[in-house]
């Protein structure tokens, strides 16, 4: 990579190698924007050339950040900064991008730094809690489990999941965060099975925390400290733990079936849904996503979609939970063909522990 790039550059233009897979150019003065991006799209084609290595053809991208002297920066240090947040920029965007810097990317990194902090002193001052939603039988209209949902109850009132929970992957705390989500859990676990002993907890496990060593143990002892049948525990996953090591990711679901608890595959047929591996994993539950529940009635697609995954449930011996079922329509149109396990608005929203102990369990849809 370092000759290809000095053999697109002039003689008098520095190029070096910064650590990692991280590089630096430094075009001599007088580069304006538009020779900037000729140069930018020079070193990208140079780059996506394929590699051989030892026989192997490889190839990479590369994401470029152009800062420009003396506008985004009047020292070495301001210009690498401001070069390396629209490097992030160009990222974010796709492989075999450049950006230039502007300032509204220093305006976000600071926002986003100051959103991983908040994020970190909620974790410290226990303000994210657990409620729950319930899972019906559609059937006898009892709840038989619940899934773990998790809030942050901020001084401003609830937070959204959808808030906090990729800021967290992304910064790894989610791992401490559902650690502590799952010890809440159990404690409430335990209390609910006193008078229901078969009430089971689902719990989402983000696709990085599955992949730790030590989630199977983890889970492990905690089910005996709680002294918790392994069978009343559930984990949701979804597809996209098998991206990054597919072998690795079913070796720990096999680990973790071993154990008893039981696999629930979360938003099945939102992400590359590949049927070769389906059969490969130890999963009990399939849960049908809510983006097509919506269609029933509306999209004869969505309808197909769901019918389809019952059989191939049912085929590969798996159960099926509908979630986000919301109307009367939607519930029949999924009791009606064998689809029992229901979750959604229409029977209860998320709720909070002591709601569930106060309703008793199974009548609390
Ligand atoms: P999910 O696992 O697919 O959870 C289902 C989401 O659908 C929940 O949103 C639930 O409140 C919502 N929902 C359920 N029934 C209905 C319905 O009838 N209508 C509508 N419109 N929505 C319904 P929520 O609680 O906002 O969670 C969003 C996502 O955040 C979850 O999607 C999950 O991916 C993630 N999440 C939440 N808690 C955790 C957690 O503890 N750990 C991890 N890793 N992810 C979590
Ligand atoms: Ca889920
Ligand atoms: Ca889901």
């Amino acid at each position: 990579i370092a000759s290809r790039l000095t053999s697109s550059l002039r003689s008098n233009d520095t190029v070096a190698r910064l650590g990692g897979d991280e590089f630096v150019v430094l075009l001599d003065i007088g580069v304006d924007e538009k020779s900037a991006s000729c140069i930018a799209d020079k070193i990208i084609k140079e780059i996506q050339k394929p590699v051989n290595l030892n026989d192997t053809i490889v190839s990479v991208g590369a994401s470029i950040g152009i800062s420009l002297y003396p506008n985004n920066g009047d020292s070495s240090d301001k210009l690498l900064k401001s070069a390396d947040l629209a490097m992030y920029s160009a990222k974010n965007e796709g492989r075999d991008n450049y950006k230039f810097y502007t300032p509204q990317m220093n305006i976000e990194a600071t926002a986003r730094l100051e959103k991983e902090s908040n994020i970190k002193i909620a974790h410290n001052n226990n303000e994210f809690i657990n409620h729950y939603q319930p899972i019906v039988d559609g059937r006898h209209k009892c709840a038989v489990g619940v899934e773990l949902l998790m809030r942050w109850d901020s001084p401003h009132g609830l937070i959204s999941p959808f808030q906090f929970i990729p800021i967290a992957e992304e910064i790894g705390l989610i791992i401490q965060m559902t650690e502590a989500a799952l010890v809440r859990g159990l404690t409430d676990l335990k209390q609910w099975q006193k008078t229901h002993p078969d009430f089971y907890l689902s719990i989402n496990i983000s696709p990085k925390h599955f992949m730790q060593d030590n989630l199977v143990e983890f889970i492990q002892s905690q089910l005996s400290l709680f002294d918790i049948s392994s069978d009343t525990l559930r984990v949701e996953v979804t597809e996209s733990m098998l991206i990054s090591d597919p072998k690795k990711a079913i070796n720990i679901m096999c680990e973790l079936s071993k154990t008893g608890v039981k696999i629930a595959l979360d938003d099945f047929g939102t992400g590359f849904s590949s049927l070769s591996y389906l059969k490969q994993l130890p999963l009990d539950i399939i849960k049908i996503d809510r983006s097509f529940v919506m269609g029933i009635n509306e999209s004869k697609a969505d309808e197909a979609i769901i019918d389809a995954t019952l059989v191939l449930a049912q085929s590969l011996n798996m159960a099926c939970i509908a979630e986000g079922i919301e109307t009367k329509e939607q519930h029949d149109y999924l009791i009606d063909r064998g689809c029992h396990l229901i979750q959604g608005y229409y029977y209860s929203k998320p709720v909070s522990a002591q709601f569930i102990l106060n309703n008793e369990p199974a009548n609390v849809a």
